[in-house]
C-alpha cells in the first residue's frame, strides 16, 4: 500500500467543521494512511480520533497547531508526535482557552460598536466545548450577510489592522517550541509562505526556530504551485529542517483544499515523518 502523509487539519476541538471521527474518516476515504490531528491551541480531539482511527485502522500521530509570537507578529507551530499530558503543554492550553476566549469578547465588543450585534453568543455557540477563533467570527459575519465569503470577513474586519482586530499575546515562539519538544514532539513552521515575510525576515525566523529546537517546516501545504515548492523545499535545505506535508484542511466546502491532496515531498527533502516513532 502507498503511504499518503497528511499532517496538518483541524476537527470541531476549533475551527474545522467536522468531528474528529467524521475526519478521521474522511481522511480514510481521501486515501490518507497516517493523519496528524492538529488543531489550534488544543489537543482535545485527540482521544476521540485515536478511537476512530484505531477502529478503520489508520494511523493518527497525535499533534498540535500552536499560536506563538516573534517580533509581534503571530506564527503557527505544528506539534507532531506530541504527548498531550505533558504537563506545560496541558497547563499551556488550559490557559489558551481563556486568552481565546477573552479575545472573543473584544472582538464581539469591536464588531457591536459598528452596529453587528450577537456575535459573542454566536461564536460561542458555535465552538461549543472547542477553541473559540476568528474562524467562527467569519462564520458568523456570512451568516448576517455583512460579507460574503471569509476571505472578505478577514479582509475587512478579521485580519490584522481592520476593524474587529484585536491583537493577542501569545506565547513567544521559543516558549512553544519548548513545550512540543518538552512533550516529546517535533515542531514544525507551519505554512511559511503564508506570513507573507521578505526572504530575510524568514530567515531571522527560521534561525531563531531552529535554534530553539525547531525540526521541520512545511515544504508543501494546499495550493501550492511547483515554484512555492522549491522555495520553501529550499528553505528546508539551508535550515537543514525535515520536510512536512500536510493539507490544513477545515472544512468540505473546498476542493482545493482536501484531505490527503498534495503534492509529493520533494525527494532532496528529509521527511519528517523519520524523525516520528
Ligand atoms: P485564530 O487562530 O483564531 O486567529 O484564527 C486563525 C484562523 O483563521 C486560521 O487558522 C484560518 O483558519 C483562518 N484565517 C486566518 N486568516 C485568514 C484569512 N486571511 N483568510 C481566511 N481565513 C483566515
Ligand atoms: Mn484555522
Ligand atoms: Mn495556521
Ligand atoms: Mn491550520
Amino acid at each position: 500500500m502507498t503511504e499518503l502523509y497528511d499532517l496538518h487539519c483541524h476537527s470541531r476541538a476549533s475551527d474545522g467543521a467536522l468531528s474528529p471521527a467524521e475526519l478521521v474518516q474522511r481522511a480514510q476515504l481521501h486515501g490518507v494512511t497516517t493523519l496528524a490531528l492538529t488543531d489550534h491551541d488544543t489537543t482535545a480531539g485527540l482521544p476521540e480520533a485515536q478511537l476512530s482511527a484505531t477502529e478503520i485502522g489508520i494511523k493518527l500521530i497525535p499533534g498540535i497547531e500552536l499560536s506563538s509570537n516573534w517580533q509581534n507578529m503571530c506564527f503557527h507551530i505544528v506539534g507532531l508526535g506530541i504527548d498531550p499530558t505533558y504537563t506545560p503543554l496541558a497547563e499551556a492550553t488550559f490557559a489558551l482557552q481563556n486568552t481565546r476566549m477573552e479575545r472573543a469578547e473584544k472582538i464581539a465588543a469591536k464588531l457591536e460598536n459598528r452596529g453587528i450585534a450577537g456575535s459573542l453568543a454566536a461564536v460561542t455557540k458555535a465552538a461549543g466545548d472547542g477553541m473559540v477563533t476568528r474562524t467562527h467570527f467569519s462564520d458568523f459575519l456570512m451568516s448576517q450577510n455583512h460579507v460574503s465569503t471569509q476571505q472578505e470577513a478577514f479582509d475587512r474586519y478579521l485580519a490584522k489592522g481592520k476593524i474587529a482586530y484585536v491583537p493577542t499575546s501569545w506565547a513567544e515562539l521559543e516558549l512553544v517550541v519548548g513545550w512540543i519538544t518538552g512533550a516529546g514532539g517535533v515542531a514544525v513552521l507551519a505554512h511559511p509562505l503564508r506570513y507573507k515575510l521578505k526572504g530575510n525576515a524568514l530567515k531571522r525566523l527560521l534561525n531563531v526556530f531552529k535554534d530553539a529546537g525547531g525540526q521541520g517546516i512545511e515544504v508543501v501545504t494546499s495550493r501550492m504551485n511547483t515554484d512555492e515548492i522549491r522555495q520553501t523545499a529550499g528553505y528546508a535545505t539551508r535550515f537543514d529542517l525535515a520536510g512536512s506535508v500536510g493539507s490544513d484542511f477545515h472544512h468540505a466546502d473546498n476542493p482545493w483544499v482536501e484531505l490527503g491532496r498534495l503534492a509529493p515531498l520533494p525527494e532532496n527533502i528529509k521527511p519528517i515523518w523519520e524523525l516520528l516513532n
